[in-house]
């Protein structure tokens, strides 16, 4: 049962993890190398965690699962995360 959210949802989710605004940090797609705001990729959140889909090819962009204590980011389907550093 999943439950489909907009990629704002997933920057609160990743907030807890990473000290900037989540929504501007752009992913570049592993699948199909598009590069997207996090705020505009597609977001599902279910029991096992968030999953963040490409906006472009559906491909899981990045996992959170909070488990025993921890929380596992599984980054697998980013190329390239650019952070802006406002200098
Ligand atoms: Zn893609």
């Amino acid at each position: 049962m999943e439950n489909k959210l907009d990629g704002n949802a997933a920057a609160g989710v990743l907030q807890e993890i990473f000290p900037f605004d989540m929504t501007l940090v752009q992913a570049t797609c592993i699948g199909c190398g598009v590069t997207k705001e996090i705020g505009a990729t597609a977001t599902y959140m279910h029991g096992m965690g968030t999953i963040i889909r490409c906006p472009s090819c559906d491909t899981v962009l990045i996992r959170v699962a909070p488990a025993k204590g921890r929380i596992f980011l599984d980054l697998r389907g980013v190329r390239v995360l650019q952070i802006k550093t406002g200098a």
